[in-house]
Order: structure tokens, then sequence, then C-alpha cells
């Protein structure tokens, strides 16, 4: 994964605010990956998750702090884990592992080919209008028939090879467990890598447009001048100017 400077995660930002939100995350990762290894929006999700905790880690450091309600009695309660307390799934993968591999199984006496969904998947299905049609179109999607029968795949294959991709992306599920300080309430709630960092990557573009607005229009440097700047200078900066 290639080294983001920070003009290089504003230009991506700012082509990140065009994407449907369900790209977003895939298209980061365009900015620090290779050609070589295939477009993101085409990477298995849990491929996609396991880059995008490295860029994470990367960006911000492995340090995660987030705020959660409890289910039970709403109290907010701040939380701070490590990247590597949560992440599941490929560790830092090499780039010919992204592709996302076709396999075939026989299941049933027939040959079905199938892939992991994948971004684009995901997309594809977010327009429908009820659980059920979006798992027959997921199923059109990623499972195929890889015999020369003409007839349909029966219920019993196409549900084994559902279980078959849930296997495979078991990694993508990363649940985080909370105890509410105010009712005890124990519970497990899903932490979505893609949406999470998103924001990050939001908050801290906006900010940084800010400053290369402030530093801008009071010292007159450049937007490459400021871009170019360390953090803890820009903080010194921005507190010198509020004084
Ligand atoms: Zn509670």
């Amino acid at each position: 994964m290639r080294v983001l400077s920070a003009s290089i995660l504003l230009d991506a930002w700012e082509r990140c605010l065009d994407a449907p939100a369900l790209l977003r995350a895939s298209t980061l990762l365009a900015s620090a990956s290779d050609q070589s290894e295939g477009d993101p929006r085409q990477w298995p999700i849990a491929t996609r998750d396991a880059a995008l905790f490295d860029l994470r880690e990367q960006l911000f450091g492995r340090s995660i702090e987030a705020i959660v309600a409890c289910a039970k009695c709403g109290e907010h309660a701040e939380l701070e884990f490590l990247v590597e307390d949560i992440r599941n799934g490929p560790s830092p993968s090499a780039p010919s592992s992204r592709h996302n591999k076709i396999r075939v199984v026989e299941v049933d006496g027939r040959r079905i080919r199938y892939r992991a969904p994948t971004s684009e998947d995901l997309l594809a299905i977010a327009g429908c209008s009820g659980v059920e049609t979006a798992r027959s179109m997921l199923i059109e999607r990623c499972i195929k028939v890889a015999d020369r029968r003409r007839q349909a795949l029966s219920q019993a294959a196409l549900e084994r090879a559902l279980e078959l991709i849930a296997i495979d992306q078991a990694g993508a599920d990363v649940e985080i467990t909370f105890d509410c300080p105010a009712c005890s309430h124990r519970w497990a709630s899903p932490f979505d890598i893609a949406a999470f960092l998103w924001r990050e990557v939001d908050d801290w573009a906006r900010g940084m447009v800010r400053d290369i607005h402030l530093f801008a229009s009071r010292y007159g440097w450049s937007e490459a001048e400021i871009l170019s700047m360390s953090a803890r200078r820009r903080e010194q900066y921005r507190e010198l100017l509020c004084e």
C-alpha cells in the first residue's frame, strides 16, 4: 500500500464526495493501491476491509476512539481500542491475493461457480425493495452454473453456495462488545470500518480546508505549502492566530 501524502488524500476525499456512499471506502483505497492490485470496488468485502484497517493505521494510527450509545438505556460511552484488537480476516495482504477468485464446487451433483460479494454488489442490491429481492440479486450476480445441464440450480445447491461464500467472508464481520457504565448492560455491535474511516477522512479533510483558508488568507501561503506542513506545525500556527 502506498503512503498517502496530505495532498493525495485531499484529492481522494474530493473524488469520494462524488461517489455513492457505498463506494467511498473503495475510492479511498484506489488512491493507496497499485493498478496491479485491480479495482478495489471489485475486491471481496473481507479483503477490502483488511486493506481499510491497514489504511486506517497508516493515516491515523492504531488507536481508535469511538462514542457509542447503550442499546438499553441510551447512555453515551467513550471507547478506546487498538486496530489489532478488533481486526479479523486477511492480515495485510499481498497484491495477488486481492483479486476475487472464482471458486468451483460440486453440490448435489451440480457444478457451481461462485465468487465473493464486492462493493459493487453491495451498491447493486442497496436499491432493492426487500431482503428477498436483494438476496436473489446477489445470488444472480455471484453464483453461476458451471456444468452443461440446463436446469436451474436447486434451492439446496444455492443455499450451500451461499454458506460457502459466508465462510469465505467471515473475516469481514467485526464486532465490538460494550459494557454500559450506567446500567451494566453488555452487548455486541458490528463495527463498519468502511463507514468509520470515511467519517474520519471527511473530518480531516474539512479541517484541512479550513486551515488552508485560514493560513492562505492570513499569511499568503499556497495550498501546496500548507498541505506539506506537519499536523503539529499547522496546530501551532492555528493557536497563534486564535490568540
Ligand atoms: Zn446502559
